[in-house]
């Protein structure tokens, strides 16, 4: 599976000068909702993050997405590794778990996201999933965007990854692009102004 490929295919690779929502720009973005947009093509990489996981050993019974960013992802993961599927959302900086969904004590969890910057919403999703008495076992997402160190990657964690080193995450890529203060930023320079790519999660 060459995701980065996938990526181009579904115009979800986006080049221009883009405004992320930590305040620094850069000259390329992942608009992951768009690589999801095609139900045959989400099988199919969906399928292909399954297998990665599966080739683990590690026993998943539920999967678990941040909404909104995540529930795609979420869903189709769990329909490939023929598991059910939950979501949490927000609430008060943090995440919980609402319209009727449960887990049970010891019920193993993988906490799923579109794609991993930081990780943030990740590891919100894995604290309220935990208060619940389940154990978060993995993470996974599409694409990592090279701040946390995903499983068979010789990329290192930034300090800025919020993921917990003790459990494992799996996504298919790496994607290191290079990202500018505002005040380094070359395109910002050639007087170019710099646009929100449509999503507060990046
Ligand atoms: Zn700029």
């Amino acid at each position: 599976m060459n995701i980065e490929q996938e990526y181009i295919n579904a115009n979800a690779l986006l080049d221009g000068h883009f405004l992320l929502a930590s305040g620094n720009h850069s000259k390329r973005y992942l608009q992951s909702a768009k690589v999801l947009e095609d139900p045959k093509r989400a099988e199919l990489i969906c399928n292909a993050l399954a297998n990665t996981i599966e080739a683990s050993g590690i026993k998943i019974d539920t999967v678990c997405a941040p909404a909104l960013g995540g529930v795609l992802a979420g869903y189709e993961l769990a329909r490939s590794l023929g598991v059910r599927s939950i979501f949490v959302e927000k609430k008060d900086g943090g995440m919980e778990l609402r319209r009727g969904f449960e887990v049970q004590k010891g019920e193993n969890i993988l906490i799923c996201e579109d794609i991993i910057t930081t990780g943030g919403s990740a590891m919100k999703a894995a604290k309220a999933i935990e208060e619940l008495g389940a154990n978060v076992v993995a993470f996974a997402s599409l694409a990592n965007r090279g701040f946390c160190k995903r499983e068979g990657s010789t990329l290192e964690a930034k300090e800025e990854c919020k993921l917990s080193s003790k459990i494992p995450f799996f996504a298919l890529d790496d994607f290191t692009f290079e990202i500018f203060t505002p005040e380094e930023c070359p395109l910002c320079k050639k007087g170019s102004i710099a646009i929100k790519p449509g999503s507060s999660n990046s």
